[in-house]
């Protein structure tokens, strides 16, 4: 399929002006704030909300099929009333997973770069605007995160750092081992640097990402090896810094030491995403998941013994491969046992290249779309309850963007609610304590009690 010509673009260079679109993860989130900070520190502009830009980067998801498609739609859409077009990158996992087969797919990309060599985009564009298709999916040992720009923190309170990238597990359905490649660390000492300019430039709040965050290690100033709670101990010692958290955890890399930490360093946050996929041992089995209902069960009860508050989060698959109505049935069970205050779910996606996608059994679409509306009602109902037993109580809110109406301010409580509050004189950046006075399903109503809290 065909969806534009090569025509008419003009050449992007300094000047000129940019756009990054990120789709998925939160990885891909700070992927897409990295690149846009190489190309400022290039001469390249942001271009201004609603209008064209010379450059658009679309830094895709491959994780489902829909969203993979959507790559391709979107590129369709960059095409202008003229005729022309910007020039075009296409970066993040469907990049890697597709390669060329994009530039031939789509013939008006111009870039095409894996989520392991962003770093080198500024000299794919420049090949581009000599005429090439620039095409780099290179995985190379030297890591990216030297080559980029040093961070200057920005205009919000809270950002993300990547402290872990790839992923060894090789569940059975997903593309991140092929995509984002083997499981690596940061070193200690560039993230404490880059934790140190976010906090300088005004971040008050940092989340620490990775595929398997939780699988992070590395050795501190004094070469002692460190796993991520000896990190968030580090960071939980730095001025200015007053909330840590962490995403995406597997189960069977929640240490003792982890788990520990969430009883004793204040600010990391009472919040854990914990995706469990599936309460059947069966199709945990099939998914490769390495863990059991128990081993996980047993996992959030500990958590919950030194942090009694603590928020969990999941993530689940419905259909997968060979999935009766009893495993669902389980899976619906260990949400019962475990309580959600919030959680994601999704229908099983045959991923061309993984093992689940040739196995037996796979699960009609309608039997899919039952068992997600299921589940999801009984989600929901748990993350309006979690909301509800919120209401009444004294919180910290750390205020990250305006709200609809004149004066109000949205917030995260440290149970990463969004939480609403008017007042006049509150600024983004600011940390209140307020009352809890109304709970709906996606968002809490609070009363100011004190303005900036320490
Ligand atoms: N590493 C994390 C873990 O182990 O749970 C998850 C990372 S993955 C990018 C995010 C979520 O996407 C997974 O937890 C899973 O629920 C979902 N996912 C991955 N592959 C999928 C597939 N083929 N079909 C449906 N959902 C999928
Ligand atoms: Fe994908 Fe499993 Fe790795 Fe998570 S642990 S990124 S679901 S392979």
């Amino acid at each position: 399929m065909t969806f534009d010509s090569p025509a008419r673009k003009p050449a992007p260079g300094p000047g000129k002006t940019f756009r990054v679109k990120s789709f998925g993860c939160q990885m891909n989130v700070y992927d897409g704030e990295r690149m846009a900070e190489m190309l400022e520190a290039g001469g390249y502009a942001a271009a201004a909300e609603g209008a064209d830009a010379d450059l658009v980067v679309l830094n895709t998801c491959h994780i489902r099929e829909k969203a993979a498609e959507k790559v391709y739609s979107d590129i369709g859409r960059l095409k202008r009333e003229d005729g022309s077009r910007p020039t075009i990158a296409v970066a993040g996992c469907v990049a890697q997973a597709e390669g060329a087969e994009i530039a031939r797919r789509a013939p008006s990309v111009d870039v095409v770069v894996g989520p392991q060599a962003y770093h080198r985009l500024p000299d794919l564009i420049a090949r581009a605007e000599r005429g090439e298709k620039a095409i780099d999916l290179d995985m190379p040992l030297d890591s990216k995160f030297g080559a980029l720009p040093k961070r200057a923190g920005g205009q919000r309170p809270t950002a993300f750092l990547t402290v872990q990238e790839g992923c060894d597990k090789f569940c059975t359905y997903c593309v991140v081992p092929y995509t984002r490649g083997a499981e690596t660390s940061r070193p200690f000492a560039d993230l404490i640097a880059e934790a140190r300019a976010l906090v300088a430039g005004g971040v008050r709040e940092i989340t620490l990402l990775g595929q398997n965050v939780n699988a992070w290690d590395g050795e501190d100033e004094r070469g002692r090896a460190i796993g991520l709670d000896g990190l968030i101990r580090e960071l939980a010692k730095e001025d200015g810094l007053e909330r840590i958290r962490y995403t995406t955890s597997h189960p069977n890399d929640m240490t003792d030491g982890l788990i520990a930490a969430h009883g004793e360093v204040d600010e990391l946050m009472p919040f854990l995403h914990l995706p469990v996929q599936a309460g059947s041992d069966r199709i945990l089995a099939a998914m490769n998941r390495s863990h059991s209902v128990e081993s996980y069960l047993r996992v959030i009860e500990r958590v919950r013994a030194v942090r009694p508050d603590i928020a969990i989060s999941g993530d689940f698959i419905v259909g997968f491969p060979g999935e009766s109505e009893a495993d669902f049935e389980a899976t619906l069970a260990i949400v019962r046992a475990t309580q959600y205050a919030m959680a994601y779910s999704f229908k099983y996606s045959r991923r061309p290249g993984t093992p689940a996608a040739t196995m037996d059994g796979q699960v009609e679409e309608a039997v899919m779309n039952d068992r997600l509306q299921r589940l999801q009602a009984l989600l929901n109902e748990q993350q309006q309850a979690f909301n509800e037993r919120t209401v009444g109580r004294t919180t910290r809110l750390l205020l990250e963007r305006r709200g609809k109406h004149d004066g109000q301010l949205i917030g995260k409580s440290p149970w990463l609610q969004s939480v609403h509050v008017t007042a006049p004189g509150l600024a983004i950046g600011d940390m209140v304590e307020v009352r809890i006075t109304s709970a709906g399903p996606n968002s809490l109503g609070a009363e100011l009690l004190m303005e900036e809290v320490a």
